[in-house]
């Protein structure tokens, strides 16, 4: 077939309806055999910009060529996120009515920036939305708005913060007419906390990491004494993220203790759920709610957990008004005739245009209802803490952070080998062992210090047999390198 020419002529639509054709085919052949490929890529670095021509090329390319590229260049370096032996970080997983409202998504291509520059974008955001914030048990009076990630929203959220504790001075004069502004998280918090304060200005040194307890939850009694600190210092402390499902090994922080420092000196209390808050559909897993009364922001990632393509984030604020003034900029040119009478997603957020995210929600919620996306996750967990079980009663293995919802840490310590620098390094050989095989993929999270492998099941098709077949792989590789450590 020809070349693309300029497009919108019947003949480049009927090249463009076999071409779909032909990948939904090959989308359809690449789930149904994603298990014959390595779930991490095997190619090094620089070896896929290396097979690449180094200029864009000047004439059109046949499509045939393009596609054979694809398969030969660039499916070698994907790592398969959608793999069922996916183990890593978080899932990012996705579904096939994800899939096919992101055909649609990119082929209608709105720019939902404005109601009236997409009228069924902004209103479907906003039922969707308000669908979500009640699956989850959020309360009456959190309005949602979808961002692209949790950084980001976080970000927003900061910056609300920023403003209401220095009563807009900032966006109005800078910093240099406001106080100086603190902000608390635990020490376990994400890393796109320090990253937005940095870009909201706030300044690294008045970030306060405060220590988690055993259970890696941010101590209350620490971040009162870091709070009363700063005011008799003269800050003016500004916003607490506090952490639902840290990152490393799945810690909780209170809502209800945090939220009650947070109500006695006026501070933003914002929730990063990015990962845990999907599992709130499960009315057994809403014990993290406890305290939700004093929340101001809440942020979570359908894109994490609930089969919804990256990037899909949902943000909810209870003071709509005071967000939406710290982002809204009247420029005559986004005037339209509806005003006031309509939401515009510009003003929620730093983005302009906006992708038509809300549809593949749309899709995922109805396709799977509210049962079937319950089912899915409740398994996650169930498999997590069985195979968490499993390792914790196995000679040679230990537990350094027990299973919450679907995660857990767990480290290989054979018997006589206590050195924490051997057994860190033990480790460190088994997740690259791991991985190389290509049969299962995990990451690496110090827990306490101890360096350890993470096991966080979520991809939508990981059933038993994957989260078993994965525990035998550990196993397996694990036998060589105690008997190699022995030696040593
Ligand atoms: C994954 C994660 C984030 C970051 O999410 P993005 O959407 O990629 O920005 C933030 N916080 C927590 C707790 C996370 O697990």
């Amino acid at each position: 077939m020809a070349p693309y020419r300029q497009g919108g002529n019947s003949l480049d639509n009927e090249a463009f309806r076999a071409h779909a054709h032909q990948l939904v085919d090959w989308m359809a052949d690449y789930l149904e055999t994603i298990e014959e490929r390595p779930v991490r890529s095997r190619v090094a670095p620089g070896e896929i910009a290396g097979a690449l021509p180094p200029a864009a090329p000047g004439k059109p390319e046949d499509f045939a060529a393009i596609f054979r590229d694809f398969e030969q260049q660039i499916v070698p370096g994907l790592t398969h996120w959608q793999h069922p032996s996916f183990f890593a970080y978080f899932p990012a997983n996705s579904s096939p009515p994800s899939v096919l409202a992101e055909m649609l998504t990119a082929t209608v291509a709105q720019v939902a920036m404005i109601w009236q520059t997409s009228p069924a974008a902004t209103e479907l955001e906003q039922v969707v939305l308000d669908w979500l914030r009640q699956m989850i048990g959020l309360p009456d009076g959190f309005t949602g708005v979808i961002q692209d990630t949790a950084s980001t929203a976080t970000l927003a959220a900061m910056i609300a913060a920023r403003e209401r504790a220095s009563d807009s001075l900032v966006n109005d004069l800078g910093f240099r007419a406001a106080p100086r502004l603190t902000v608390y998280c635990s020490a376990e918090a994400h890393s796109s906390v320090e990253k937005d304060v940095r870009i909201a200005g706030f300044g690294r040194s008045n970030l306060r990491l405060i220590d988690s307890d055993d259970a890696f939850a941010m101590r209350p009694d620490l971040l009162a004494s870091a709070i009363e600190a700063d005011i008799a210092a003269g800050a003016r402390p500004a916003i607490v993220v506090a952490t639902l499902g840290t990152t490393a090994a799945g810690g909780f922080d209170s809502l209800r203790a945090v939220g009650e420092l947070c109500a006695r000196h006026g501070i933003w209390l914002h929730v990063d759920a990015a990962w845990a808050g999907s599992a709130l559909i499960l009315p057994e897993q809403r014990w993290m709610l406890d305290g939700i009364e004093f929340v101001d922001s809440f942020v979570f990632n359908p894109h994490k957990w609930l089969l919804t393509n990256f990037d899909c984030t949902a943000l909810y604020v209870r003071d709509t008004d005071q967000f939406v003034d710290c982002f809204a900029i009247d420029a005559a040119y986004l005037r339209t005739r509806e005003g006031d009478r309509v939401t515009n997603y510009r003003d929620w957020g730093i983005q302009l245009g906006r992708r038509f995210r809300a549809l593949k929600l749309w899709f995922v919620l109805r396709s799977y209802g509210l049962e079937g996306l319950q089912a899915i996750i409740r398994r996650h967990v169930a498999l997590a803490g069985k195979i968490a079980g499993e390792i914790a009663r196995e000679p040679g293995f230990e537990i350094l952070a027990p299973a919450r919802l679907a995660l857990f840490v767990f480290r290989l310590h054979p018997p006589g080998l206590d050195d924490e620098a051997r057994l860190d390094r033990l480790n460190e050989q088994l997740l690259e062992a791991l991985n190389d095989s290509g049969q299962a993929y995990f990451t690496q999270a110090r827990a306490k210090g101890r360096y350890g492998i993470r096991f966080s099941v979520g991809q939508t098709a990981t059933e038993d047999r994957h989260v078993e077949e994965a525990w035998a792989l550990i196993r397996e590789t694990a036998g060589p390198l105690i008997a190699e450590a022995e030696a040593a």
